[in-house]
């Protein structure tokens, strides 16, 4: 064999990986950055499940979504495009295609919670004349990231006399913030050298420093506790009660940053899961007049394992699904409920992790994502044997590969790490058990679960990409 037919056999025959900047003209890298400016916006709007829910929703209703309860009786005219907002922290969107939702529709499912630090029930309290909240975290968190570092209060609180009270504190430049200390180093040495890291910071350290001036003199009983909670009053009418019926969540300040000189990259909180959330959302909404009925799913508590009458593992989509029928005109009874869902396609849209250059000796590196090498699909998940993983079959593995491939989209293949080197899981699995076929597919991020969490913007976009194709060409 000549050098030629060499050559051309290795352009046959060995699988190609490419970076999609290399794939991209001008244009398209205008795109990626033009994508990337809204998807940075999102962020900053969506530090918390209830936040992104209500971001989704002011879209959808932009684009003439309607509120699928408001079908339910008969008076109302009917409508293609619906969304469903459940317990103000969990979204259901659709479009009715040219096919009825009971020949099955197409899904993107991803999760719009995201590690934090959850105030207690009864936070405030006082030690050397500082006043302090107490937090339990939520998620998977490397406890040292939340130290010494600016953060924002998100949430709500329910009053005795049951209003409802939504606060955001620390993200507008004059709000004050609150922060975690942690030991100087001078101090460090004897307390902590001999700890292993699990040991050296205890969730039970991770406590807000609030406040510091004294409400009365110095014979009063816990005066700096006293002083937060006239502040507290003064300024939102709220009780140390009222915290038992709150959900308040402590998260970074910092807002999205674009990463690098060239500023390829985007830093920020919540990349897990809001980029898949977001770029779902506008492959959802930019899909318009589908064949296949089309839905786009935003779960909660996906970090606390799907649990929930919010998370994955909830009915939220049967019943959003059995709405779909009953306003399609179609039959809503368990066994046409069934079929439909049984019937249908998913994307498990979350991200995975980016091969570390720092860290590479956790992951296999044949098999592991890399940033910037586009979308990322990850047949499965799970720890040691695959364990606790939904495993999508080749037949579908095969089917979103030519989807992709025809669309010219740039994809990878990820798996989580090293075998045996530790692993996770996705709502993959949640959704499998209604018999559908689903796949995992989505960005590869740099510290995932950090306060910091790294995306390249070719990235993102590409997973914008894909998930259109998706919807548009999974018939
Ligand atoms: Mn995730
Ligand atoms: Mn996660």
């Amino acid at each position: 064999m000549n050098k030629a037919q060499i050559k051309k056999i290795k352009e046959t025959l060995v699988k190609k990986k490419s970076l999609v900047f290399d794939q991209l003209d001008i244009k398209g890298k205008e795109q990626v950055f033009q994508f990337c400016e809204n998807y940075k916006i999102f962020l900053d709007r969506s530090k918390t499940e209830k936040e992104a829910a209500r971001e989704i929703v002011r879209a959808a209703k932009q684009k003439g979504f309607v509120d699928i309860d408001t079908l339910l009786t008969k008076k109302n005219k009917p409508s293609q495009k619906v969304y469903k907002l459940f317990q103000g922290r969990c979204v259901a969107l659709a479009t009715i295609g040219k096919k009825l939702p009971h020949l099955g529709v197409n899904i993107i499912a991803s999760h719009i919670d995201s590690p934090r630090l959850d105030l207690k029930q009864n936070p405030i309290y006082e030690d050397l004349s500082i006043g302090l909240m107490k937090t339990h975290y939520y998620g998977g968190i490397r406890k040292y990231h939340w130290l010494a570092m600016p953060l924002a209060l998100h949430g709500t609180i329910m009053k005795s006399n049951n209003e409802r009270l939504d606060i955001t504190i620390g993200e507008h430049p004059d709000d004050p913030v609150f922060t975690i200390t942690d030991l100087l180093p001078h101090l460090a040495g004897k307390t902590q050298s001999t700890k292993n890291i699990s040991e050296v910071f205890e969730g039970e350290k991770l406590n807000l420093v609030v406040g510091s001036m004294p409400l009365g003199d110095e014979d009063e009983k816990e005066r700096f506790k006293l002083g937060v909670l006239n502040c507290l009053y003064q300024k939102y009418g709220i009780t140390e009660e009222d915290f038992v019926s709150a959900e308040i969540e402590a998260v970074p300040s910092e807002k999205a940053r674009d990463v690098g000189f060239d500023r390829s990259m985007i830093g920020a909180y919540g990349q897990d899961d809001r980029s898949c959330a977001f770029s779902s959302l506008e492959a959802f909404l930019d899909s318009e007049s589908p064949e296949k009925t089309t839905i786009a799913l935003f779960f909660d508590k996906e970090e606390i394992g799907s649990e929930g009458s919010s998370g994955a593992k909830s009915n939220f989509l049967e019943d959003f699904m059995s709405d779909l029928l009953y306003i399609s005109g179609e039959n809503t009874d368990n066994r046409s409920l069934r079929k439909a869902l049984i019937h249908s396609s998913c994307l498990s849209a979350d991200v995975n992790a980016a091969m570390d250059p720092d860290f590479k000796d956790v992951h296999e590196a044949m098999n592991a994502a890399k940033l910037g090498f586009g979308v990322c699909m990850t047949k499965f998940t799970g720890v040691g044997g695959k364990s606790g993983s939904s495993d999508a079959g080749s037949e579908f593995v095969g089917k979103i590969r030519q989807i992709f491939n025809k669309n010219h989209i740039v994809w990878q293949t990820g798996e989580l790490g090293k075998i045996d080197q530790g692993g996770g899981g996705t709502v993959a699995k949640f959704l499998a058990k209604y018999g559908m076929n689903v796949l995992d597919c989505g960005p590869a991020l740099l510290s995932m679960h950090s306060p910091f969490e790294i995306s390249n913007k070719a990235d993102i976009y590409m997973t914008y990409l894909a998930y259109k194709a998706f919807y548009t060409d999974n018939d």
